[in-house]
């Protein structure tokens, strides 16, 4: 394709990038010059200024140039190795640069080249040193886009380079903000003093100053907050007109399976349950997001809701995140609802073809009570006549478009009630503007009796005695997750990998026990045996990555060790903590930490480490990292979330929400020619909802 580039070009179009790049492109979510430019610097380090080495103070970032001096290479523990640059600058000061596990950069830091370098110094061995710093090499005439000035650091993917990224990002924006759509009216942007589209874009990526970056991000932020906003509004509205099935004449069928448990509903559940009620009662079609912490219950609460849609001769089902956790509800739930009478029938990708077929005829003759399947099935033609309540165990990744999609797909005739419940706990304020469409009910409280688990933080070269003590849990019939955060070994990689690790495990410390090896890329039925095998206590040990993370229920499983803690968010580390801790037991998790990792993930680490509540955890996530990172929720071609931290930001949400309110108050529709773009990029949101991308 030739001719200007525009927002919409592909990616693979633009000068420099084939077709491998663009796939590579793609991993970032970039299909287009427009998401190009929306892929925002993670950081910039300031190289306007330059420090002297021998002014260097341990802690403090420093951008510093000079001449490398010595480049070499040595082994540490576990075929690792270490590589360290000197690089003395012209005043005659010194500093080590250091990396692990990448031996490559030797043939590129050769001795005799100039560098400059950015990073935090800390003081090793008399010395100071900068582990992984950020270079550049400043051979043939400096390069203004990369050195010299506030320079962006992008989130980068195997096959991409800094240099590179950087350059396509700026020979793209040239063309692409000559002739920009402005999305904001003028009258608002003078009103919240916000700079221009145009000059947004080039402030974020090669701002001229730290001023100039603040108010391009400002600008950025407040439009990503804005469209969220107005599509809230918008999607509130469709939904306050819709009529919803009355449903007024209760059975007994929740009386019966509450007096059935072998407990007492929680406060909490009582009054949560009381809000959905209502909700079924009024006329009115629910939208509701269920929010509760790890533990908390909600399962019981959906299921009770089901049963009072289900008592009154309606249909209702249950969409889970993943096949295992289809698997899990389909059984839990038909050991709690069968004896009621109640037909529950599960279908995941697991299930055989002529049964898959014959549960969908019935369920279309309306003789199924209560479908559970995984959100694949809204990919499916499922009929349900007489669908009554569609709950949705909404996974970790979440779009804030797809939920959309439950209502229209499932959708026959009478608009169903919704149920989201959010598998992760996220903070209020976050809510309100991620669930603006939803009505909100919190689960604020905990199941009595349970002891939340004590956490280790222990260094990784003790994991032989963290072994020995789960191996002691162990032998008391106890079961336990050793997690890691990768399945494969990857060349240049220091992350152990759950392949490996289960062959080394089962053959040597843990040998005496059922060991098994649990990961995402298993087959749906080779999932669900293991699952199944551990749950149902034939399995001691399962070595696992992240596909443990949500919801599963074993109350027996009681230790837990994670490596590489530090790869994971801390919303996700207590989802995997919440794997262990469910009974009236003792329970442990133990974080093995590597020697380098750095000062700011320990200080997570041990934030996590003293902390038992989800809320507070998903907070200090968001504070560090942001939604985008934080909860996954940056998505391709989505609003929001970018740049925006409705946490930090919570004073532009709150101007938002009610510049969002005016702007439809004047123009319903955004049928104005100023209001053109917000319009467009509503009806996106509103009818173009994506799958979330894979996890
Ligand atoms: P969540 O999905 O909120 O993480 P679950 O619904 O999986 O939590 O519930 C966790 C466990 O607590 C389940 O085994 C469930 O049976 C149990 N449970 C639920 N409500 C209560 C209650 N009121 N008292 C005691 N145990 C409960
Ligand atoms: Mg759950």
């Amino acid at each position: 394709m030739k001719g200007a580039v525009v927002w919409d070009t592909p990616a693979q179009y633009l000068r420099g990038v084939g077709p491998v790049r663009a796939r590579a492109l793609a991993r970032l979510g970039i299909a287009t010059a427009g998401d190009l430019l929306q892929h925002y610097p993670r950081r910039w380090f300031d190289r306007s200024s330059l420090s002297s080495i021998r002014s260097c103070q341990p802690g403090h970032e420093v951008t510093v140039e000079g001449e490398v001096l010595t480049a070499s290479e040595r082994r540490i523990s576990r075929g690792r190795t270490l590589q360290a640059v000197t690089l003395r600058d012209d005043g005659g000061g010194t500093l080590i640069l250091v990396w692990f596990n990448q031996s490559f950069l030797l043939r590129q830091l050769r001795p005799g080249l100039r560098l400059m370098c950015s990073g935090i110094p800390q003081a090793h061995a008399g010395r100071l040193q900068i582990a992984h710093p950020d270079w550049a090499v400043l051979d043939r005439g400096a390069d203004h886009l990369h050195t010299g000035r506030l320079v962006p650091q992008y989130p980068l993917t195997r096959g991409l380079g800094q240099h590179w990224l950087r350059r396509l990002i700026h020979d793209t924006l040239g063309p692409v903000s000559a002739d920009l759509q402005e999305t904001l009216p003028e009258a608002l942007r003078q009103r919240q003093e916000l700079c221009s589209r145009a000059e947004a874009l080039w402030g974020i990526h090669f701002p001229a100053s730290p001023l100039e970056r603040d108010r391009a991000q400002k600008r950025l932020v407040y439009e990503e907050i804005l469209l969220i906003q107005l599509l809230m509004a918008v999607r509130r509205r469709g939904l306050a007109v819709r009529a919803g099935l009355r449903l007024e004449r209760p059975g007994d069928l929740t009386r019966r399976l509450v007096t059935s448990l072998p407990f007492e509903l929680t406060r909490a559940q009582r009054r949560v349950l009381a809000e959905i009620l209502a909700d079924l009662r009024s006329g009115r079609v629910m939208h509701r997001l269920l929010q509760g912490d790890v533990g908390s219950g909600k399962t019981l609460v959906a299921l009770i809701a089901a049963l009072f849609v289900i008592e009154q001769g309606w249909q209702a089902l249950l969409l889970a995140p993943t096949e295992i956790l289809a698997e899990q509800h389909g059984a839990n739930l038909t050991r709690l609802a069968a004896p009621l009478g109640v037909t529950v029938e599960t279908l995941t990708g697991g299930t055989a073809a002529a049964t898959r077929r014959a549960i969908l005829v019935s369920a279309g003759r309306g003789e199924v009570d209560l479908l559970v399947g995984t959100h694949a099935l809204l990919q499916e033609v499922v009929r349900l006549p007489r669908l009554g309540l569609a709950v949705v165990d909404e996974q970790h990744r979440f779009g804030v478009l797809q939920r959309g999609r439950v209502a229209a797909a499932v959708d026959g005739g009478q608009a169903p009630h919704v149920l989201v419940m959010s598998a992760t706990p996220i903070p209020r304020s976050l809510a309100l503007t991620l669930y603006g469409d939803l009505d909100l009910s919190w689960l604020d409280e905990m199941p009595p009796g349970r002891r939340p688990a004590h956490t280790h933080v222990t260094p990784s070269e003790q994991e032989a005695q963290v072994y020995e003590s789960m191996a002691a849990i162990l032998r008391d019939g106890r079961q336990g997750f050793i997690v890691f955060p990768v399945i494969e070994d990857t060349a240049g990689s220091d992350l152990r990998a759950a392949k490996v690790e289960y062959e080394r495990l089962a053959a040597g410390p843990f040998r005496e026990f059922r060991v098994a090896l649990l990961h995402g890329r298993l087959s749906a039925r080779e999932k669900s045996a293991i699952m199944s095998s551990f749950a149902s206590g034939s399995c001691d040990l399962l070595v696992a990555t992240t596909v443990v993370e949500v919801g599963l229920d074993v109350p027996n499983a009681t230790v837990m060790a994670v490596y590489h803690p530090e790869r994971f968010g801390l919303a996700q580390l207590h989802q995997l903590r919440g794997r262990i801790g469910r009974g009236a037991e003792r329970s442990d998790c133990w974080l093995l930490v590597d020697p380098w990792v750095g000062v700011e993930a320990r200080e997570r680490i041990a934030i996590f480490a003293a902390t038992h509540d989800g809320f507070r955890l998903a907070e200090e996530d968001l504070r560090r990292r942001g939604p985008g990172d934080a909860l996954g929720v940056r998505q391709h071609g989505e609003p929001g979330f970018r740049l925006a931290n409705p946490l930090r930001d919570n004073a532009i949400v709150k101007a938002c929400v009610e510049d969002a309110g005016a702007l439809l108050a004047q123009d319903p529709d955004l049928r104005d020619l100023e209001h053109r773009e917000l319009r467009l990029a509503v009806e996106r949101g509103l009818t173009q909802p994506r799958p979330a991308a894979a996890g």
